[in-house]
């Protein structure tokens, strides 16, 4: 067997050269990092998780029209992606006050927002990742204006999409992180929806208790991170063959 090219080692996935031309295999890892890089630790079988249920949150965006990265799943762990220049920014959007907004403005977690709010970050670990304005991003050319205008609308149409997708399985989501890359078609181009929809990226509480379904379980030392991730994969009707069926409440 051939051995593949590493294109490039984050913290949870490595991308490996493609099958196809323009193609890029993602593969998830079961690692998990928080508090960029300070804390970290490996959780069984969430890069399973993450691959099916990124790929089923995708696949049913693809079908409202939003254009993504995902081709299909490969395996367990691998899925194949387009190719893309990656736009060096995390797009947020938030409807509910919680983490970083709750810190850096003293709000409550769990207070409601009047309206969704998008917020910009530039992926960058050694800064801690800052919060950047749309003046910025142009001013220092990470995105062009209609790039962060297409930005913010498919964030806006991908928050109200899954917004209803958790809320018909008893999830309400509170927040998310998203990633788009840049396709070119000759001299133009145009962005699509990269990197992975996941419990790493959404904060995800059970709509009747408000417990955690996320990564917020490893971030803040609650314990049963899998069963979480589990959890919003049973709802979602997409378990992974040979998981579990029934799970117990995740405390
Ligand atoms: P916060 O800014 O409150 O820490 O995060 C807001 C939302 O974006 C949360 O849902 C969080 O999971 C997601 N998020 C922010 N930064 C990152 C990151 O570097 N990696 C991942 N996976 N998610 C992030």
């Amino acid at each position: 067997m051939k051995r593949r090219r590493v294109i490039y080692e984050g913290k949870a996935k490595i991308l490996y050269e493609g099958t196809e031309p323009g193609t890029v295999i993602q593969y998830f890892k079961d690692d998990a990092t928080a508090g960029n890089g300070a804390k970290k630790d490996t959780i069984e079988g969430k890069g399973v998780l993450n691959n099916r249920i990124s790929e089923y949150l995708m696949t049913q965006l693809a079908g409202i029209g939003v254009p993504t990265h995902f081709v299909r799943r490969l395996n367990m762990r691998e899925q194949l992606i387009k190719e893309v220049e990656i736009i060096p920014l995390e797009v947020v959007c938030r409807n509910i006050v919680a983490g970083s907004m709750a810190k850096r403005f003293g709000l409550p977690e769990g207070q409601a927002l009047p309206r969704s709010i998008i917020e910009f970050y530039l992926k960058d670990d050694k800064l801690g990742d800052p919060m950047v304005a749309e003046e910025h991003i142009t001013a220092f050319n990470w995105a062009q204006t209609q790039e962060i205008d297409d930005m913010m609308a498919t964030t806006l149409r991908v928050n109200d999409f899954l917004t209803g997708l958790f809320g018909a399985v008893g999830i309400t989501l509170v927040d998310f992180k998203v990633e788009y890359g840049r396709v070119w078609e000759n001299d133009f181009s145009h962005v699509i929806l990269a990197d992975e929809i996941s419990p790493d990226s959404c904060r995800l509480w059970d709509s009747a208790t408000n417990e955690k379904l996320d990564k917020d379980r490893f971030r803040r030392d609650l314990g049963r991170v899998e069963e979480a991730y589990q959890e919003v994969a049973r709802r979602l009707g997409i378990l992974p063959e040979g998981a579990p069926g029934e799970l117990k409440a995740v405390k």
